[in-house]
């Protein structure tokens, strides 16, 4: 059967980016929104993430007395990765982050807390946010959907993929679906593509990242790029394609350990027995292709009980410890013996480099590849043809069947997800910033500077 829906705003994909979307658009009640999620027994990246979120100058860095800013957190991003071509994106994106993470912590009532137990290679200063059991992102996402669930002029519908966009005289006016057996056919003033990347599509991999090789994929398998196929007609322009979310702390059974390890004093040796890499001279993404270069492509991470102790409050070393991936050996000895590596040669890579403290035995370790957490596509999609086209007679804060010009009847509405409650109360002034955001889209002589992985597209 066929379902004609109108709305102010549709997403597709109820993940990190399109949830919060859906959040902010919906605080204003007179919006309409619609969001489509292709899988829930799959779910989106962002509930198996860490759900850590970097933010610089927050209320709960300055109550642990660390001093950072916007500007800190945007400098030392791109001390980082060396490029300057996209400060001013960066720095945007760092401004809004500390508020962003308040309004989580504070509108939200999620509970957030700075991790200061959480170094990462490049954070001058701890920067990260997390709740306080370190329970990863599966619980922040529970949370968002739950948030959204109680908003009357919100309809998330699950099991139900976005196929393509609706396309009428070169502007995008909303999208099809499916939802069991009913064809969706969504109207929206504005569109946004929140489907992330396409590191669970093989390839999409070849095409874009082959110097990767063939990774282990760590991310969801949504994650297939399925906003590049529709965009790709349009005459999209993509941008920074090859740059993706790796891990060089992968285990052989495919969980992750802490990214803090090498700050805790944990050593990695490869099957040699060589320690080949100063293990803080490299994030965990960068981490990986030094990984990949070694023999058979792994390497052994080593650290001691006193690095455990901090490093065990994850939930990624909790999900390596079910999985069998983390062993202990009480001295070099018999560690070099379950390695099978030379027990001189062992000992001499455990020695410590200049400043950093020795391990002491007992053991813990886990054999380490590297794999893809994600692609998000840092870069941009240029749909040069996008171009606005009015209202379309379309009233904010409808709902309705097109062509009919009423709004939907009680039963449709069911079927849509939107419950008749009273309006919700507007706490942000995000109608304004919506405006402005859709002047923008349209200020460069008629064409939509999209940035992933959102893509916003407006008619
Ligand atoms: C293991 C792991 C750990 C990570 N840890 C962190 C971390 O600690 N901190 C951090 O900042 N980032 C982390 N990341 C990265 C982070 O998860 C992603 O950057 C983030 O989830 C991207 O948000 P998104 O909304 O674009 O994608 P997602 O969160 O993946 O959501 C995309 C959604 O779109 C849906 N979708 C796809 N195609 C369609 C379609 N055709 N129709 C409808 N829906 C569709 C998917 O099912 C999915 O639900 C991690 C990633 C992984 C894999």
């Amino acid at each position: 059967m066929r379902e004609d829906i109108e709305v102010d705003l549709v997403v597709a994909g109820a993940g990190a980016a399109g949830l919060m979307t859906a959040l902010r658009a919906s605080q204003n009640p007179d919006l309409v929104v619609a969001v489509l999620e292709k899988s829930t027994t799959e779910g989106c990246n962002a509930a198996i993430s860490s759900g850590s979120l970097a933010a610089g100058g927050t209320r709960f860095q300055r109550a642990a007395g660390i001093e950072d800013s916007a500007q800190r957190h945007t400098d030392d991003i791109l001390a980082n990765s060396g490029d300057e071509r996209h400060r001013d994106l960066v720095a945007a994106l760092c401004g809004v982050a500390a508020g962003y993470v308040h309004w989580i912590a504070d509108d939200l009532g999620y509970p957030l807390e700075v991790g200061t137990d959480m170094p990462r290679k490049g954070m001058s200063v701890p920067r990260l946010h997390a709740d306080p059991a370190r329970a990863g992102g599966g619980p922040l996402i529970t949370h968002l959907r739950k948030e959204l669930a109680d908003r009357a002029n919100v309809a998330v519908l699950d099991e139900a993929p976005v196929t393509g966009l609706r396309v009428e005289d070169g502007t995008v006016v909303g999208v099809t679906g499916r939802q069991g057996r009913n064809d969706l056919v969504i109207t929206a003033a504005t569109t946004v593509l929140a489907t992330d990347g396409f590191a669970g599509n093989r390839d999409r991999m070849r095409e874009f990242c082959a110097e990767l090789g063939d990774p282990f994929h760590g991310g969801v398998s949504t994650a297939t790029g399925d906003s590049i196929g529709w965009l790709r007609p349009l005459g999209a322009e993509f941008r920074n394609m090859g740059a993706c979310l790796r891990h060089g702390q992968v285990t052989l059974r495919g969980t992750r350990i802490n990214p803090a390890l090498p700050w805790l004093g944990a050593v990695l040796v490869n099957r040699r027995g060589e320690r080949f890499v100063d293990e803080q001279a490299h994030g965990y993404s960068g981490l990986a292709g030094v990984i990949q270069a070694q023999p058979d492509e792994r390497a052994v991470m080593i650290w001691d009980a006193e690095a455990h102790e901090t490093a065990q409050h994850s939930e990624m070393m909790r999900e390596s410890a079910v999985a069998g991936a983390l062993q202990t050996a009480p001295d070099v000895a018999t560690l070099a013996d379950s390695l099978r590596l030379d027990p001189r040669q062992l000992a001499h890579a455990l020695r410590p480099l200049p400043g950093r403290r020795a391990l002491v035995g007992p053991y813990h370790y886990a054999w380490l590849t590297h794999g893809v957490l994600d692609h998000p596509g840092r870069g941009s999609h240029r749909h040069p043809r996008a171009r606005p086209a009015g209202r379309r007679n379309h009233r904010p804060g409808t709902a309705r069947r097109r062509g009919s010009g009423r709004r939907p009847r009680r039963g449709e509405l069911q079927r849509l997800q939107l419950r008749q409650r009273p309006a919700v109360r507007l706490r942000h002034g995000l109608d304004h910033r919506q405006r402005d955001r859709r002047r923008e889209l349209t200020a460069s002589g008629g064409t939509a500077l999209l940035a992933a992985p959102f893509a916003v597209l407006t008619s």
